[in-house]
């Protein structure tokens, strides 16, 4: 996704945009604050805001990882859902979504209007499974 065409920049400030550098720098996924001790100059509520934006925008999604620490990830564009090994904290991409219809009647069998849902799915990866 590139950053410029999302709306996030509209009300951009100097705070923002380097946590929007910081993220850019981050290889994997990453914690509001792991972030935060990246940008000692920064507010911690600045960061978690601009995180909150962000993953409202669609640019990061967040996984919830073992221990139940809230992750951040830079996501594809795509709608997708999230593997996750419940070893090694690792995050796999799937961009194929099988559960849209299921997602959609169970919002309007209680009248709810859809916005969006979202499903990860735990496990043991490949090279987390013992013999
Ligand atoms: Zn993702
Ligand atoms: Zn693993
Ligand atoms: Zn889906």
């Amino acid at each position: 996704m590139v950053l410029e065409s999302t709306q996030v920049f509209q009300r951009n400030t100097a705070a923002r945009g380097k946590v929007l550098q910081a993220i850019e720098r981050q290889t994997g996924h990453f914690t509001a604050e792991d972030l935060s001790q990246q940008l000692p100059g920064v507010g911690r509520a600045t960061v978690y805001r601009t995180l909150g934006v962000l993953t409202r925008s669609g640019y990061l999604c967040k996984v919830l990882l073992g221990g139940n620490t809230l992750h951040y990830q830079v996501s594809p564009e795509e709608h997708h859902h999230h593997l996750v090994c419940i070893e090694c904290d690792r995050i796999v991409d799937v961009e194929s979504c099988e559960v849209a219809d299921y997602a959609r009647e169970t919002a309007l069998a209680q009248g709810f209007q859809l916005q969006r849902h979202r499903l990860e799915v735990y496990g043991r990866c490949p090279s987390c499974q013992i013999g």
